[in-house]
C-alpha cells in the first residue's frame, strides 16, 4: 500500500498503472473510515485491478467553519484500517497541495442542487463538483464508487460524468447500516447518547413514507406530511428537510415510471444526520441494502 501526499507522485504513479492497461477504482472519503467506507472499498476490489482511496476534507464543501473543525480525523487509525483491505494507494493530499492558489473557474449545478442538502448547505455540491473533478482528473480511474447514504450526490456526480464527459464509470453502493438501523457516518462520533438513542428514527420515520406510497400510491404531500409527522413526534433535533422528489433528477414531479426518493435530515447540536430511500412507484426498494 502506497501512501501519496503530491499530484506530481500521483502522476507518475497513474502512468504507470494506465500504460499497464489497468481497470482502477476509486474511493473518494473525507477519512475516519467507517464500514460505510469499507464496503465501498470491497466493490472496488471485487472489480478492478488495482483501487485507490483519497483521504481529504475538503473545505470547500463545508459552508460553516464550526463543521469543517469539527469533523473528526485519524489518519494513523486510517491507515492502519486500509492495510487490512487490498488498497494499492492512499492519496492524502493536504488543503495547499490541492488549492494552491484561489481559484479562478466556479463549477455550478443547474439543477439537482436546489433541494435537499443543496438547498440547507449552500455551495456544498459546488465544493463536492470541484473536488471531484479534480480528483478524477488525478486519479483518473476507470470505476468510481459512492455510497447510497449520500444519494443527492450520486445524482450530482452523473451529471457531471455525463455532462462534462468523463470517462469514468459511477458504481452507486447501498447504504451500511447500525444493527438499529441508523446509517454509518464518521458524524455519528459527534452524537451525544440520547440523541444516538433518537437517530434510529430516521429509517422509521422513511419506512412510515414508504408505507404511505405503498398504502396510498403516489401521493408526494401525503407521503411527506407522514414522515414530517413521525419524525415530529420520535425526534427532539432540528428537522431540516423531509422530501419525496424523482430519482436523479430530483425534481418534484414523481410519475409511476421513475423512481422516487424519500429524504429526511435531521440536525442535532454538533451533527446533521441524513437519510433516504430510493424506491419505484410500489414502494420495492431499487438499491437492495445489506448489512
Ligand atoms: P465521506 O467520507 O463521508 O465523504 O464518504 C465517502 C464515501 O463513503 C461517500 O461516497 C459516501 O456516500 C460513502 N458512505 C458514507 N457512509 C456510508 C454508508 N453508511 N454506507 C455506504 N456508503 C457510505
Amino acid at each position: 500500500m502506497n501512501i501519496i501526499e503530491t499530484i506530481d507522485q500521483m502522476n507518475n504513479e497513474k502512468y504507470s498503472y494506465q500504460q499497464e492497461g489497468k481497470s482502477v477504482g476509486f474511493v473518494p472519503t473525507m477519512g475516519y473510515l467507517h464500514e460505510g467506507h469499507l464496503k465501498l472499498i470491497e466493490e472496488s476490489n471485487k472489480n478492478n485491478d488495482i483501487t485507490v482511496v483519497s483521504i481529504f476534507v475538503n473545505p470547500k464543501q463545508f459552508n460553516q467553519q464550526s463543521d469543517l473543525d469539527g469533523y473528526p480525523r485519524d489518519i494513523t487509525r486510517d491507515q492502519e484500517l486500509l492495510k487490512q483491505y487490498d488498497v494499492d494507494y492512499i492519496f492524502y493530499p493536504d488543503s495547499k497541495e490541492m488549492y494552491p492558489t484561489s481559484l479562478t473557474i466556479d463549477l455550478s449545478l443547474s439543477s439537482r442542487g436546489n433541494v435537499l442538502c443543496g438547498k440547507t448547505r449552500p455551495g456544498h455540491f459546488e465544493g463536492v463538483l470541484l473536488v471531484l473533478s479534480k480528483l478524477f482528473h488525478i486519479v483518473s480511474p476507470t470505476h468510481a464508487y459512492f455510497g447510497l447514504k449520500d444519494a443527492q450526490q450520486v445524482a450530482v456526480v452523473k451529471a457531471l460524468v455525463e455532462d462534462l464527459n468523463f470517462n469514468i464509470q459511477i458504481i452507486p453502493v447501498p447504504t451500511v447500516r447500525e444493527k438499529d438501523g441508523l446509517a454509518k457516518s464518521s458524524r455519528n462520533v459527534n452524537l451525544e447518547p440520547l440523541e444516538r438513542e433518537e437517530a434510529s428514527h430516521l429509517i422509521k420515520a422513511l419506512y412510515v413514507g414508504r408505507k404511505c406510497l405503498i398504502e396510498h400510491g403516489l401521493k408526494r404531500n401525503e407521503i411527506i406530511r407522514s414522515v414530517n409527522d413521525y419524525l415530529n413526534k420520535h425526534v427532539t433535533g432540528q428537522i431540516d428537510y423531509v422530501d419525496c422528489l424523482s430519482y436523479p433528477t430530483l425534481s418534484n414531479e414523481i410519475t409511476e415510471n421513475h423512481a422516487i426518493i424519500i429524504a429526511v435530515a435531521v440536525k442535532y447540536k454538533k451533527a446533521r444526520l441524513i437519510d433516504n430511500f430510493i424506491l419505484n412507484s410500489n414502494g420495492d426498494f431499487i438499491y437492495k441494502e445489506r448489512n
